[in-house]
């Protein structure tokens, strides 16, 4: 028999960037007993779901939500809108826009992938990994399709392989200079509620989303924020689908309600998730996690190592992805801040194997929990012979004392 013997004391630090951390207020809510979801207090929920997922998307069009992982709401996002044999042009970003790729070649579809084409010292394999879409290459690429054989271009909005997030509207006036019409699918499955994402102003036709990440919650719902253009192509659009159909979805969802079962405790969660993000307003969120995102970069910065993202226009308020020195396993390294300090920090994807680590700064989180991780992670790479070249502490601690967060400002001044 399989037991779980150990359960160390105190928190676990899952400094991941995704699952994240879940707020206590979200796991509570999502211990109410679950009702009927064809009764009428799911109706209750299920519109009030409905209609603040919008405002965190920033659309007035629909949105379909799946009991299902992000995956599947990236499945929904290709089916729905396609037919087999389509063009589609892609950008690789790193781990996550290579799988989607695999996925859309699985499903039939013809991909094309553009990628950075110049050089990186700490990277000669992976230059692209480090850096954000390149959006005047789209532009240029349409601009040669004439025939308008691309049907859509898919591109992802926060890498969270790497830690490196990409200009959506820049994508759009690409497209738009091109006057191309292909639809603009994105995944923005990490950025949601942590980065500023804006599905209406930025005229994206898909956005796809998923509950563990930005939105705080356990891994099981995801999202497709839809533009009246991608509902006009999904009514001819020739891909099989069936669990994944938008129209079902949208038609049922006017009353609140699924054509199947939705889970049910998780949208408690989401409603829970959405009064937090709403009540503190969807910028200071984005403001929250960039401070953050800052004071984390100020450590790995002291310690002199590199940080994945090589163009700070670009650098990602969800995560932070450390290069450790040649010959030094990221793994190794992982695996001993785990065993010693009970800390689980994201793996290097793909090409990144072993090579870096990612350290989130999203979910259930403040000051204190994001120094004590960059303590674990500065006790971790002593231990492994890393030479550091300061102590990342010690900035981190610098900058979280001379930068107050926005809130707490305003606490002191009450
Ligand atoms: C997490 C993630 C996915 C995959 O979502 P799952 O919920 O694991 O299926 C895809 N793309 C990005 C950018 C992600 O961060």
């Amino acid at each position: 028999m399989l037991t779980l013997d150990v359960h160390p004391t105190g928190r676990h630090f899952l400094q991941i960037p995704g699952p994240s951390p879940v707020p206590d207020r979200i796991l509570r809510a999502m211990s109410l007993p679950t009702i009927d979801h064809r009764g009428p207090e799911f109706g209750t929920l299920g519109r009030k779901v409905l209609a603040g997922i919008g405002q965190i998307f920033r659309t007035k069009h629909p949105v379909a939500i799946y009991p299902a992982s992000g995956t599947g709401a990236w499945e929904a996002a290709l089916t729905n809108t396609l037919s087999a044999g389509d063009h589609v042009l892609m950008f690789e970003t790193g781990h996550f826009a290579s799988l989607w790729k695999k996925m859309a070649d699985r499903l039939g579809l013809s991909t094309e992938v553009l990628s950075y084409e110049g050089s990186d010292e700490h990277l000669p394999a992976a230059p692209g990994w480090r850096r954000g879409i390149q959006a005047d290459m789209i532009e240029a690429r349409l601009r040669q399709d004439t025939q308008h054989r691309i049907k859509a271009v898919c591109v992802v909005h926060n890498e969270t392989s790497t830690g490196v997030t990409s200009d959506i509207a820049a994508v759009r006036k690409a497209i738009d200079a091109a006057r191309h019409p292909a639809l603009l699918v994105v995944d923005s499955i990490s950025g949601l509620a942590s980065a500023p994402f804006e599905h209406d102003a930025w005229g994206v036709d898909v956005t796809v989303s998923g509950s563990q990440k930005g939105l705080m919650l356990p891994p099981g719902i995801s999202f497709n924020a839809l533009s009246p253009r991608a509902l006009e192509a999904s009514k001819t659009a020739g891909l099989p689908k069936s669990f994944w159909a938008w129209d079902e979805i949208v038609d049922m969802n006017k009353d609140g309600y699924w054509p199947y079962t939705p889970n049910t405790n998780l949208l408690y969660g989401l409603s829970e998730s959405l009064d937090m993000l709403l009540g503190e307003g969807l910028d200071n969120v984005f403001a929250r996690h960039a401070r953050w995102a800052e004071g984390v970069r100020s450590a790995v910065t002291a310690w002199g190592l590199p940080i994945q993202c090589a163009d700070p226009a670009v650098y990602s308020p969800v995560l932070t992805g450390v290069i450790t020195p040649p010959g030094v396993d990221a793994d190794a390294v992982r695996r001993l801040i785990h065993q010693r300090f009970d800390m689980s920090l994201g793996t290097g994807l793909g090409k990144l194997k072993g090579r870096m680590f990612r350290i989130g700064h999203l979910g259930d989180s403040n000051d204190l929990t994001l120094l004590a991780t960059i303590a674990g992670c500065e006790m971790g790479l002593k231990l492994s012979g890393v030479k550091l070249v300061g102590s990342g502490v010690q900035k981190a601690m610098d900058f979280f004392s001379s930068h107050a967060a926005p809130d707490t400002l305003k606490k002191e001044a009450a």
